[in-house]
């Protein structure tokens, strides 16, 4: 299962969690159980994402760096 971040606007807080990816968008903070929470990249691209997607998101540089293995966070 891939794990997710997440951020909840309610309670301004972000989380980590492992989930998979059909319930991925069906999501409670896990905090305030608010459902305002939106999915972030996963956390094993986060560091690196904005430069890997500055110059299109098709030139990431090798596929599995995210870490989801395949397609699981959204980012290829
Ligand atoms: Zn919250």
């Amino acid at each position: 299962m891939p794990l997710y971040e997440y951020y909840c606007s309610n309670c301004q807080s972000k989380f980590e969690l492992l989930v998979s990816h059909k319930h991925a968008d069906d999501i409670v903070c896990m905090k305030c159980h608010s459902e305002k929470v939106r999915r972030l990249l996963s956390v094993f691209a986060a560091p690196r994402s904005d430069v890997a997607t500055a110059d299109g998101s098709d030139s990431a540089p090798s596929m599995g760096s995210c870490g989801c293995g395949g397609g699981g966070c959204g980012c290829h």
